[in-house]
């Protein structure tokens, strides 16, 4: 069975998240996008926990859960990011609920209620060991993101940890094809979440697997991980991200790394120079852009449905005029994922001729991207 799986996320008990991300909100944005199978996210916070324990029924044992209310398709799997004793973060997918408050005891936490998202005193090798202790499936959040991701602090996955972990996660700021010129990350799978915190159509799922399982169960979803069952990742271009390539905060010009350096970061224009994601990957790849290992899947570019509505007609995307016309999109074509990938263009056009010309340019051609630099986010350029 291949499922879309969106497998990081977080809840209203999350710092900076949305109030509406409740279970039946997070349960019906979902079926609107068409993703199978969501994260619970913040598991290890004892509100939440309760707050999905009202919501939520498990299938059998499966340690995949079912809405109670009816009508409602939606699957979810239990999971929570934690941040280390070095500010790094890490994915954990979790068995199930009871583990989960099992676990809450396992780490050194002054309050493990203080946020959905916990600052454990641990080191990340230290975090694995409990993971493992308790079954879970575990890796690096965002792997690249400079502030909280792993490379930030480490040249290798493994110097973190210690051990092999199960997969990286690439996060917004990279793709398959930048972190394949890392020798080492050949060796694991890549998940592609939203790390979303609002339920907003265009956060939600901007990211996502489509994952073969075996069995739809949690071990079905761990052995898949481990095997490589992943049939495809979806997410944004990573050159959009505000910090993808150097460049100045100030006069947003890009700057070569190594010119930078000697300027002691300094623009022309006096500005400070940011180092961007780009220069970081440059750092640690030793491989070609383009080589992969056997079998890694494909990664599709796609932008939320909500931002190419914005886009096509000049519109902000939380608006009415755009929010209106996504929903009518959705509930002719049943769901997102497929007007941006299945629904034949013809039909689109049939409702929007805009749009149905980005998204023929997402779908057959390579689009020019103007990258983001020092803060300002990069663009697609559709002319
Ligand atoms: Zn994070
Ligand atoms: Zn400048």
């Amino acid at each position: 069975m291949i499922i879309n799986a969106d497998l990081h996320l977080h809840s209203r008990y999350s710092m900076a998240t949305s109030k509406n991300m409740t279970p039946q909100t997070m349960a019906y944005e979902a079926m609107k996008k068409g993703l199978n199978l969501l994260a619970t996210g913040d598991a290890f916070h004892s509100k939440w926990l309760e707050e999905l324990e009202d919501n939520l029924n498990q299938v059998d044992d499966t340690g995949i859960y079912e809405s109670k209310t009816p009508n409602v398709s939606t699957k979810f799997i239990v999971t929570n990011e934690v941040e280390d004793n070095e500010r790094i973060h890490h994915l954990l997918i979790i068995p199930s609920l009871d583990v989960a408050w099992q676990m809450r005891d396992e780490f050194r936490v002054k309050n493990m209620d203080a946020d959905g998202r916990p600052k454990i005193r641990m080191s990340g090798a230290e975090i694995a060991d409990v993971a493992r202790d308790y079954d879970c499936i575990i890796g690096p959040a965002h792997i690249f993101t400079p502030w909280t991701g792993i490379y930030k602090s480490y040249d290798s996955i493994y110097e973190c940890y210690g051990q092999r972990v199960d997969f990286v996660e690439l996060g917004l700021s990279s793709d398959t094809i930048l972190a394949d010129t890392i020798e080492e990350l050949h060796e694991y799978t890549f998940l592609t979440n939203s790390d979303s915190h609002s339920p907003w159509p265009h956060r939600i799922g901007r990211e996502f697997n489509r994952i073969e399982l075996g069995d739809y169960s949690f071990e079905g979803l761990k052995s898949a991980i481990k095997r490589g069952s992943i049939v495809e990742n979806y997410g944004i271009n990573p050159r959009i991200g505000k910090y993808h390539e150097t460049g100045c905060i100030n006069c947003h010009k890009i700057h070569d790394i190594k010119s930078a350096i000697k300027n002691n970061m300094k623009c022309d224009c006096g500005g400070r120079i940011k180092k961007g994601v780009k220069s970081r990957i440059d750092e640690l790849s030793t491989i070609q852009e383009g080589r992969h290992p056997k079998n890694r899947p494909h990664y599709q570019y796609l932008l939320p449905l909500a931002e190419l509505l914005s886009v096509a007609h000049n519109k902000g995307v939380t608006t009415k005029y755009v929010q209106t016309r996504y929903d009518s999109l959705v509930e002719k074509f049943s769901n997102e994922i497929n007007v941006l990938i299945n629904v034949p263009i013809e039909k689109i056009a049939d409702m929007d001729s805009n749009l149905a010309n980005i998204i023929k340019s997402y779908r057959t051609k390579e689009l020019n991207v103007i990258p983001g630099r020092g803060g300002q986010y990069g663009f697609v350029d559709y002319s």
